[in-house]
């Protein structure tokens, strides 16, 4: 059933919204970074503290039954919204925990030997670089890049030529926090897959925009972060296929992971519990859900074609500007663009767009190797989500003019 979406409506719910900043209606073009969250989730998170704020797991009392509850019905929940169930999802931090996570476990359970290789690709966020590079440099492993070609789009041939019998795991994003491309994920599994490599997808930007069914995609790893995904910070999940949860050895150690200690013998809890090590982020997970349910009571469909919309609006208006470059021209790609001025520094184009009340993110984007790559030191983003408008693009795209009269362009 489609249901029609109510962007007015929409940004009721997102009350940070409607506030002035220099004197300005704030416009916020920053959704990459972290996403605005809308008041569902900060009642979840809210209610959680002044209703029923006790620790879980292990407290027999009504207080402490309640948060349980929540908190596994909320690990459901978020499991249920990546097409898989509690069994095979692990809360992190974030993304980068999530990765983190993976490069350790790996490297605990002695999967690597000497020489072997990591695959990863030029528009990867430096969260899923450093974690195999110290892993690298630690293991003595090789890491293998593979190139992203110059409309923004990665060169699959080239993936394709990187794996060799020393090709163990590979690790590359779902959409690019820098260029907006989608990958061709799927494809990219199947490839690794017939090379017998396991795979690890950073779902960081794709999750807020597209439905992801990590069943269906028969990938190892996803990794994402609940605050672009109009979640709370500080929550994060990764997935894991089963096998991997049996034979990964423990992340961390603490309270809740283990089923008996004793000075002589440890036994560990089995499943997700035995890398989740100390009290959990219990509001992070019951915020997380919250928005996940947010996300799945509005037609995803049509949110993602709303963006579309704006996104094809915003790539129009600024093409047309001169003295402007645009990077990252993919086919597919999630609702940001990427951009420079030769005669004006990313940092200075924020620094007026913030004046303007307009958030907008400027320098390496954490994607250093990539920005590099197309010759530059700093992009400029606008990055969209559901709750911008048209009439925000075009006066964003006006400021453009205050631009040309300071820098006389
Ligand atoms: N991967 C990608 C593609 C990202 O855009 C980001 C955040 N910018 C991350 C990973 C890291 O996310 P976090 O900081 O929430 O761990």
């Amino acid at each position: 059933m489609t249901r029609l979406l109510d962007i007015e409506a929409i940004r009721r719910d997102f009350s940070i919204l409607d506030q002035q900043v220099h004197n300005k209606p704030l416009i916020y073009l920053d959704s990459a970074a972290t996403s605005q969250k809308p008041h569902s989730v900060i009642l979840a998170v809210n209610n959680f503290y002044e209703k029923y704020n006790a620790n879980i797991n292990r407290g027999a009392y009504y207080l402490s039954e309640i948060a349980t509850g929540h908190f596994h019905n909320a690990r459901a929940d978020i499991a249920s919204f990546i097409g898989t169930t509690s069994d095979n999802i692990i809360f992190t931090r974030s993304s980068t925990e999530s990765i983190n996570l993976v490069a350790h476990c790996l490297e605990n359970m002695d999967f690597f030997n000497d020489g072997d290789e990591i695959i990863l690709s030029e528009m990867e966020h430096h969260a899923n670089i450093v974690p195999w590079w110290l892993l690298a440099k630690r293991r003595n492993l090789k890491l293998k890049v593979t190139r992203v070609l110059d409309n923004g789009e990665l060169d699959i041939e080239h993936f394709k030529s990187l794996f060799t019998k020393k090709s163990k795991i590979a690790a590359f994003t779902h959409a690019s926090n820098a260029l907006g491309t989608i990958n061709p994920v799927q494809a990219l599994i199947n490839i690794a897959k017939s090379n017998n490599v396991a795979t690890l997808i950073d779902g960081a930007q794709a999750i807020p925009h597209m439905a992801v069914d990590v069943a269906a995609l028969d990938v190892d790893f996803y990794a994402f972060s609940g605050h672009k995904a109009y979640g709370p910070t500080g929550i994060g999940v990764l997935y894991a296929k089963s096998p991997w949860l049996q034979r990964m050895p423990p992340y961390q150690g603490g309270g809740d992971m283990i089923t008996s200690v004793s000075f002589e013998d440890i036994s560990f809890a089995k499943g997700p519990q035995k890398f989740e090590a100390g009290t959990p982020h219990i509001a992070g997970a019951l915020g997380l859900a919250e928005a996940c349910r947010y996300m799945m009571q509005h037609d995803r469909e049509a949110l993602y074609a709303y963006e579309k919309t704006l996104h094809d609006y915003a790539l129009k208006k600024l093409a047309s500007i001169s003295d402007l470059e645009i990077i990252g021209k993919a086919q597919e790609k999630v609702s940001l663009i990427s951009f420079v001025m030769p005669k004006v520094h990313a940092h200075d184009l924020s620094s007026i767009f913030d004046r303007h009340g307009i958030a907008l993110r400027a320098g390496h984007l954490c994607a250093e190797p990539l920005v590099r790559r197309f010759g530059h030191s700093a992009f400029a983003r606008m990055s969209l989500a559901f709750y911008n408008t048209k009439a925000e693009i075009d006066i964003f795209i006006s400021i453009f003019e205050r631009v040309r009269e300071i820098f006389k362009l």
